[in-house]
Parts: structure tokens; C-alpha cells; sequence
């Protein structure tokens, strides 16, 4: 059995802002506050599996048996540029994580994926890992970004993304599938498929451009 867990979050909800987001017309203020409030749906699904301890606290009446986050601090990763988008709505329910930050670029060409910007803790042991990049396309981005917080020894690493294609799903699990780390897929949607271009058919566009407008380099 593969070690990679997808999981395509299934809730009116996400449905609903993932609906508007993928409107052509839908303009770059509101892209960028739907995507926020996706991503803290997201979130909730993505941090199901939380290292936690059990702790007891008094309440006003009786003593109440529950849990707090144990362990090391998680640490969430967004994809620059487009990951940088979601970083918000991810932290809100974890605001204790620590942030590191990856900076990649795919190819418009190629389709491959190359690191150009690195600020990470040199060791992740025991750190269950939340890396934001919104489209799970080709998978070349993903594979790379989820191999270096391997190799640094994370916990677990959960990507969080708006969309997936199968055959960016299919990449990650050939790439990874013998990975002992535990890795999960989170995504509002799988989509069809991709294009000759490396989109996601129907996709959304280019979700850098849609959450910061077109930028000329
Ligand atoms: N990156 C995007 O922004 N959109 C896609 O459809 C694929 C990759």
C-alpha cells in the first residue's frame, strides 16, 4: 500500500467558494479573501491527524479530560509565489506553527521545478510538516518540496491544495510511494486533467496571477 493519503474534502462549503474561485470573472480582492477562507476549510481537515497529549482542566463546575497540541511545533511551508495565498488561512487555526518558507519555479518549457529560495530549520525530526501550494499540477513542485522536508526528517508532510490533477496525484505517488514518512494530499476538488500547457483542466487559471494580478517581470 502506497504511503501517500489523498484526501478530496467533500462539504457544500468548500464546493461553494471552490465554484466561485473558479469563475473567470470573479475579481482579484474577492479570489484572494475566498481563497484565504478555502484554505482554513482545508486546514480543519488537513490538521486531523495533530500530534496531541492528554491534559485535564478544571471548568467552572468539574474537572474536563481533554488534549493540547505535544511535541515539536508544527511548521507550515508555503510555495512561493502562489503558497504565500493560503498562508493566512492556514496559520489561523494553527497559530503556534512556525513558518518556513520555499521559494520554486516550474518551467514554463521543461515543466520541471527548480528551488530558488530556501528558509527552513536545518532539521524537522518529530515535525509533522503543512506545505501550502495551491495547484497540484504536473507534481514536479510538489515532489521536490515534499523530498527536501523528508530528507530533513519530518514526521509526516500534509500538502494543502486548492485543486489536483490525476496526473499530478499519480506523480507524487510513483515519486513517493516508498517514502516511509507518512504524506497526504489535501485538496478542495480533483480535477479532469491537464493540458498540453501544464494546466488543470477546468482548473482555475494560474492561481498566482489570479490571487495577485498579472505581474510582468
Ligand atoms: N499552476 C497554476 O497556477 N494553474 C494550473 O492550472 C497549473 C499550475
Amino acid at each position: 500500500m502506497s504511503n501517500v493519503v489523498v484526501h478530496a474534502v467533500d462539504h457544500p462549503l468548500v464546493a461553494h467558494k471552490l465554484t466561485v474561485l473558479r469563475d473567470a470573472q470573479t475579481d482579484t480582492p474577492t479570489f484572494r479573501s475566498l481563497a484565504d477562507e478555502l484554505v482554513t476549510l482545508l486546514a480543519y481537515e488537513a490538521t486531523r491527524d495533530a500530534q496531541v497529549e492528554p491534559v485535564t482542566v478544571v471548568t467552572p463546575v468539574a474537572e474536563a479530560h481533554g488534549v493540547r497540541f505535544s511535541g515539536p511545533r508544527p511548521l507550515v511551508v508555503p510555495v512561493l509565489r502562489a503558497g504565500l495565498g493560503m498562508l493566512d488561512g492556514m496559520v489561523r487555526l494553527l497559530p503556534t506553527a512556525e513558518v518556513g518558507f520555499l521559494g520554486m519555479v516550474r518551467d514554463e518549457n521543461t515543466l520541471h521545478a527548480s528551488t530558488y529560495a530556501t528558509r527552513l530549520p536545518d532539521g524537522l525530526q518529530g515535525r509533522q510538516c503543512y506545505l501550502l501550494d495551491p495547484m497540484l499540477a504536473t507534481g514536479g513542485t510538489l515532489i521536490a518540496a515534499i523530498r527536501l522536508l523528508v530528507d530533513r526528517g519530518a514526521a509526516s508532510v500534509t500538502a494543502v491544495c486548492l485543486l489536483a490533477a490525476p496526473e499530478g496525484i499519480e506523480a507524487v505517488r510513483k515519486a513517493l510511494g516508498e517514502v516511509e514518512t507518512p504524506v497526504r494530499i489535501v485538496t478542495a476538488a480533483i480535477d479532469e486533467r491537464l493540458n498540453e500547457n501544464g494546466y488543470i483542466v477546468p482548473g482555475l487559471g494560474d492561481a498566482g496571477d489570479r490571487l495577485y494580478g498579472t505581474v510582468s517581470a
